[in-house]
């Protein structure tokens, strides 16, 4: 009843107990997972690496796409291969892609401009689109040029996307849902300091939402500092719960409808 919408499973965090990670979140109660296909990046030869899980695992869908901190190294031949993966039928989203100034792996215009790219990709692919977004310490820029890019060139398409590991404001909330996202909620929600989320997620309505994990990053109370794992993505619906007055059972029932509402897959019995 619950589903992981965003993890990396290649992750070589997993490499030595991956069937037993996967074995846990069942165990959990969770139904669904969406690997997130990044990898080590373009000319590593891992932007696969969702599409392979997808393949050997009924209740996995994946994602392609570049991440910002790698948008520098995108080549030509990284494009045609996400565009060949892409027509795998496990395949849900194009994704993650978007804008990351904390890090600046890559210079903001080449971020840009591989964010473009992508999107043009994902509308030709007839994919909704999964954004990372995290703006630097002293300013708001990444929010106002992704709020702008998303005007530009993805309104346009009609497909919409998910805001994932959202760690915005109130306000920021407010802009994803205008521009007609979904917001995902993960880990950080927990985090003590983490108040402005919680103020987020007791504004954003019930079926505008997601949840997960971005294993291996980042664990939610009580296993922060851990290795994350997809049957932690329970923690984060009991914060929710929490926030909502609610049970954790009715934010696991309510963001699995959604993520299959959202995506166009059938739900299972
Ligand atoms: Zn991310
Ligand atoms: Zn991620």
């Amino acid at each position: 009843m619950y589903i992981d919408s965003h993890c990396h499973l290649d992750n070589k965090r997993f490499d030595s107990d991956r069937a037993d990670v996967f074995a846990r979140a069942n165990a959990a109660g969770v139904e669904a997972l969406l690997a997130i296909g990044n990898g080590e990046g373009p000319g590593t030869d891992t932007l696969d690496c969702a599409v392979k899980l997808a393949q050997q695992h009924d209740w996995v869908y994946a994602t392609v796409g570049i991440h910002p901190h790698e948008a520098a190294l995108a080549k030509p031949e990284d494009f045609d291969e996400l565009q060949r993966l892409a027509r795998d039928p496990k395949v849900i989203a194009w994704g993650e892609i978007g804008l990351d100034y904390y890090y600046d792996h890559s210079p903001h215009e080449v971020q840009q401009r591989v964010f473009i790219q992508q999107t043009e990709m994902a509308r030709a692919a007839k994919l909704p689109i999964i954004i990372h977004n995290r703006p630097s310490d002293r300013s708001e820029n990444a929010w106002d040029d992704l709020l702008r890019l998303l005007r530009e060139h993805w309104a346009s398409s009609g497909l919409g996307g998910v805001l994932h590991c959202f760690t915005g404001s109130v306000e920021n909330a407010k802009a994803v849902l205008d521009a007609g996202f979904v917001v995902s909620f993960a880990g950080m929600i927990s985090y003590p300091k983490s108040q402005g989320l919680r103020d987020a997620a007791a504004m954003v309505p019930l079926d505008r939402m997601f949840i997960e994990t971005d294993s291996p990053y980042l664990a939610p109370v009580p296993y922060r500092g851990k290795r994350n794992e997809p049957a932690f993505v329970v923690e984060v619906a009991r914060t929710i719960a929490a926030v909502r007055g609610i049970s954790c059972e009715e934010i696991g029932l309510q963001t699995t409808r959604n993520f299959y509402n959202f995506f166009g897959l059938p739900e299972s019995e």
